[in-house]
Parts: C-alpha cells; sequence; structure tokens
C-alpha cells in the first residue's frame, strides 16, 4: 500500500494545485471569453470587391463612432485572431479614427427592455480578468483604468496610435496621415454617465483622462436620465441637464446612444450644438426599441449631427453588409447624407460580418447601394470627422 502523504505535504499540494488553477483560469478565461463574446460571421464579408471600390476606400478617411475593445483583456498592439479591433487590423481597414467607448456596468441577463440597476456583470469582467482591485466596486475608477489602457498602448505605440484630445491634435494626426496612412488614432468614450458615481465634478475627472465623448445612459436608467432599455422614462434629470452643459462647455460629445425617448428629446431640446448616436439601428429598416423613429433622425439631423450606423443583427435586421448599408440608405435619405456615420460596436458582445480589417466590404455595400464616390467619403468619416473638429476643444 503507498504510503499517504502527511497533512503538510498535503496542504502543500493543495496550494499548489489551487494556485495552478487559478493562474490557468485568469490566463486562458479572459481569452475564452472575448472569442466567445465577439465572433465574426463567416459569410459577412462574402460578396467580391470590385477594384473600384478597393481603390476608392484606400482615400477614404474612415471614422467610426462606436468600438467596445478596451473591455476586454486584448493586447491592441498585436494583431489578435479574436474579437474585432486591434491597431494593426484598424491600420489594415484604413480607418483613420476609432472611438473607444468604455462600459462600466451591465446588468446581468440583459434585456432589450426593462432592465433594473441591480445586477452587474462587469464586475465579474473585472475580476475575471485582473484588473485592479480598485475597479471591482467603483465605477469611476472603471472609466479610469479603461481610458488609460488606450493612451498606454498609444505610447507603446512608436507613433502608429495616436489618442485625440484637442481639435489642435486632430487636424496634426490628419496632416501626418497624408504623408503616411500607416497609423490610426483613437478617441475615447464612454457609455452611461453611471460611471460619474453621482457626482458631476466627475465630468472633470474624466475629461481630464482624455475622455471626449459620453452618453447619459446605457443599459439602464440611472440618476442622469432614463435608458431605451429601463424601466420608466422619465427624460433627462435636472441633474442630467447640468451634465450635458458641462459636458459641452468641456468640448465633450454628447451621445445619445441607448438613451429613451424622453431623454433624446431632453437633449435635442437644450442642445444648441450637434449631437451624436454613437450606434444605432434605425426604425425604418429594423423595428425595435433600441433603433431610432424617423423623428428622432430628423432631430439629431438637426443639431448638425451624425448618426452612426451599427453593423449588428438588432440595429439592422441582417448579418451582412448589405443589411448595414440598407440602414444607412434609409437614414441618407431620411435625415441627409452629411447626417450619416458608423457605429460598428465592435467588440460589444455581438457578431459582426467583418472586423476592423474588412471594412472595404462597406465600401462596395455602398456602392452596390447607388451612393456615389463623394457621398461615400461623408458616411465613411468626413461627416464625424466635421463633428468632431467642430466640438473638440483647441
Ligand atoms: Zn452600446
Amino acid at each position: 500500500m503507498q504510503k499517504l502523504p502527511n497533512t503538510k505535504r498535503l496542504r502543500t499540494i493543495i496550494i499548489m494545485m489551487t494556485l495552478f488553477a487559478v493562474m490557468t483560469i485568469t490566463l486562458i478565461l479572459p481569452q475564452m471569453l472575448d472569442q466567445y463574446f465577439n465572433k465574426v460571421a463567416s459569410s459577412g464579408s462574402a460578396s467580391p470587391v470590385s477594384e473600384h471600390a478597393l481603390k476608392l476606400h484606400a482615400t477614404l478617411l474612415i471614422v467610426d463612432l462606436h468600438a467596445d475593445s478596451l473591455l476586454w483583456n486584448r493586447d491592441l498592439l498585436a494583431r489578435n485572431n479574436r474579437g474585432h479591433v486591434d491597431v494593426p487590423r484598424l491600420i489594415e481597414g484604413n480607418v483613420a479614427l476609432q472611438a473607444f467607448t468604455i462600459v462600466t456596468k451591465v446588468p446581468s441577463r440583459v434585456q432589450l427592455e426593462h432592465n433594473n440597476a441591480d445586477s452587474d456583470d462587469v464586475t465579474l469582467l473585472a475580476i475575471a480578468q485582473c484588473w485592479p482591485p480598485v475597479t471591482w466596486n467603483n465605477l469611476l475608477q472603471r472609466a479610469i483604468y479603461q481610458a488609460d489602457k488606450l493612451v498606454q498602448f498609444a505610447k507603446n505605440s512608436k507613433g502608429k496610435l495616436t489618442v485625440i484630445r484637442t481639435a489642435t491634435e486632430l487636424r496634426s494626426y490628419l496632416e501626418k496621415r497624408k504623408k503616411n496612412a500607416g497609423c490610426t488614432a483613437g478617441i475615447i468614450g464612454v457609455e452611461g454617465a453611471h460611471a460619474l458615481e453621482g457626482n458631476l465634478d466627475n465630468v472633470d475627472v474624466l475629461f481630464d483622462h482624455g475622455i471626449r465623448m459620453m452618453a447619459p445612459t446605457h443599459f439602464f436608467d440611472n440618476d442622469i436620465g432614463s435608458s431605451a432599455h429601463g424601466l420608466v422614462d422619465r427624460g433627462l434629470t435636472d441633474k442630467g441637464k447640468e451634465m450635458i452643459r458641462r459636458m459641452q462647455q468641456k468640448g465633450m460629445v454628447v451621445d445619445v446612444a441607448h438613451a429613451s425617448i424622453g431623454v433624446i428629446n431632453d437633449v435635442i431640446a437644450m442642445a444648441g450644438k450637434p449631437v451624436v448616436v454613437s450606434h444605432t439601428g434605425v426604425k425604418g429598416t429594423c423595428n425595435n426599441v433600441r433603433n431610432l423613429s424617423d423623428e428622432q433622425l430628423k432631430g439629431i439631423a438637426k443639431t448638425g449631427g451624425v448618426i452612426g450606423i451599427g453593423y449588428w443583427r438588432t440595429a439592422v435586421c441582417g448579418d451582412d453588409a448589405k443589411a448595414i448599408a440598407g440602414a444607412i440608405k434609409y437614414t441618407a435619405k431620411l435625415a441627409g447624407v452629411e447626417h450619416v456615420a458608423l457605429g460598428s460596436d465592435f467588440d460589444g458582445t455581438v457578431t459582426m460580418p467583418f472586423d476592423a480589417s474588412g471594412l472595404v466590404a462597406l465600401t462596395q455595400a455602398l456602392m452596390d447601394e447607388g451612393f456615389s464616390d463623394n457621398d461615400i467619403r461623408l458616411i465613411m468619416g468626413e461627416n464625424s470627422l466635421r463633428v468632431w473638429e467642430e466640438l473638440l476643444p483647441e
């Protein structure tokens, strides 16, 4: 009979095995989650791309208003085989400017309608991905952590990634890019002003960490306003109105993605400056509570803002570039082509028809819908650039 290990040895073995299990989980689990939630559909960009589309695409200034890439433990400076965005794939896709939007709280089993704020899956994700403990129960710290991550990537990128904070930086980056398109830039946004942890002075804190766009709400109602997916639509609160004023004074873009009808109306009524929808679909081609009505599209266009059309199924009721181009066409007809933009929702726990490197499929789909080269230029990025140039601080 084999000799039984003594208690001390047994304890050491258990500790070693536990440590091994924890290390394996913390190394592999984040990658598994990223891979599982952010897929590329195999059929999405299957249509052939013409020579004309390739040539035109190479000359575009492409801007995408929404990607949740900072939520995942992914080295954005390396080319990854999971998720949708990293610097090499942005450069391959000829993306000039990518908005990196920060998620700080998502209810468990999130629905399209009637979510409350009682649960939060981002806490689990933060712990599973070994984010600093300070982020585990503080939404402001989660926003700061993710924003600082992008700034750090930019510092280590040898000039391939620039974080844009001012109109001056944007202009000088675009000048530099004229000579060498082998680089890209990021701008930082936040989904849901619950990231302020109830304190409007934290608008300044987010601004100081480079954040230049924020949506009042995400998947649930908060002290700033109501969500399209919340319980009761009370519009913007007084505190919410004060937040919009402070954001606009500082040169931050107000994003009404995920906002309730009341919040969208309130923001439009008080805006005085262009309002943006960073990622959405339109009821005209895909009718659900998440997507914008004709009236809302017209209201946003009236502010001089842009509507970023998303690429995922709930936004466009389809899985391919044609469905995205269809929503873009509807929006352009209704609101004017100068108010349409891209808002992919890359890395937002959605399956995409292509990743950032495959954007030429969208240029082709827009050509197939009959858009002129000039219209495609506007839609793919120049409309968004117009708004950033106008709103960012000097
Ligand atoms: Zn979103």
